[in-house]
């Protein structure tokens, strides 16, 4: 059984992962049964996703840990120098830093965090080694970085001209007013410069996977709000706002104007209305309803969207606007960007 599984494995990968992970193979004297197995499958928000999941996806079709997957989708865009907000290049705080926040949960209910990381370019390693190493959830700031020197990190500029001079335009005015869904290819394609309003860009990869076991893991990472002020923690290192995971459940993760994502504790709402029985898109619309009903003037105006997965690996997003999207792969596609539903 095993030489004819790791036969099918190598084949379809070697066929462009055509159907590794559907389908489990077993013989029973000379006949061959087909059994339904959890199909493995990467989710993950934006287009940038798309990317991020590919990588993912290659810890995924060899059998691999979906929490491996996510580290390994993460340091896509981590490591990407245009993606401004996202890890290296990410767009600075007001005062010219780029901290980092970043968060990971596996499917034991395991999970660490950094907060407003400076210097270091994958901080979803380092909240994986918070998890793995300390007996702690969460480090911050400093500490955070004494951490990762103390665990091999290399301390790295991670200020690039392009977003030096979009923050030193931005100082002109140095007015907080966002630009929505900046992660549409057309926005990250132009300069920062030639943003709309004001540069007040944003958005985080959320990564939810499922692997060959059916095991679920999440991860975050994020340059945060641009222009935000030093200091400023969003949803996405929060676990319950910018992620949650419930092995028994399925997985959420959110991206958007953190604030809002954090007073409603929102990942960990929409995997608990999945445990009610709501469908992914249904709890995430859930939680943006709730996040439009307590402040509907503020919501008019930002975006927030809540991506999310469930045990049998159906998935849905919803967002309070229009422009949302995100990225799925599995043994069928690698490269699937699903617009989300939003409220307007
Ligand atoms: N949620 C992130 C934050 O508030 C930003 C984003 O996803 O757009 O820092």
């Amino acid at each position: 059984m095993l030489n004819r599984r790791k036969f099918i494995r190598s084949t379809a990968l070697s066929a462009g992962c055509i159907a590794v992970g559907n389908t489990a193979f077993s013989m029973i004297g000379q006949q061959q049964i087909q059994a339904q197995k959890t199909e493995p499958i990467i989710i993950s928000t934006w287009d940038f996703g798309i990317a991020a999941n590919k990588a993912g996806w290659q810890i995924l079709a060899e059998g691999g840990r979906a929490l491996d997957a996510i580290e390994h989708a993460a340091w896509v865009p981590e490591a990407d120098v245009h993606n401004q907000t996202v890890g290296y290049g990410g767009l600075p705080d007001r005062d010219g830093f780029v901290t980092l926040d970043a968060c990971i949960m596996d499917e034991l209910g395991n999970c660490g965090a950094v907060l407003a990381i400076q210097n270091i370019k994958h901080p979803i390693s380092v909240a994986r080694k918070v998890m793995e190493k300390t007996p702690h959830v969460m480090l911050a700031g400093d500490g955070a970085l004494q951490f990762a020197l103390e665990n091999g990190f290399l301390k790295e500029n991670l200020l690039t001209k392009e977003s030096e001079a979009a923050w030193r335009e931005w100082l002109k005015t140095a007015k907080y007013s966002p630009v929505m869904n900046i992660e549409n290819k057309q926005y990250r394609n132009s300069s920062p410069q030639k943003l709309p309003g004001n540069q007040y860009n944003h958005d985080t990869i959320g990564i939810l996977a499922i692997d060959a076991k059916g095991n679920i893991s999440g991860g975050c990472t994020t340059s945060g709000m641009a222009y935000k002020l030093h200091g400023r923690i969003g949803d996405s290192p929060i676990i319950g706002a910018g992620l949650y995971v419930d092995n028994e459940v399925g997985g959420a993760t959110s991206t958007g104007v953190g604030e809002e994502v954090v007073r409603n504790v929102g990942s960990f709402l929409v995997v608990e209305l999945m445990r009610q029985g709501y469908a992914p898109e249904d709890a995430c619309k859930e939680a943006v309803l709730r996040i439009i009903k307590k402040k509907p003037e503020i919501a008019k105006n930002i975006q927030v969207g809540f991506l999310a997965i469930n045990k049998k690996g159906e998935h849905g997003a919803f967002a309070i606007q229009k422009g949302f999207s995100y990225a799925v792969c599995n043994a069928r596609q690698q490269d699937l960007l699903i617009p989300g539903k939003s409220y307007y």
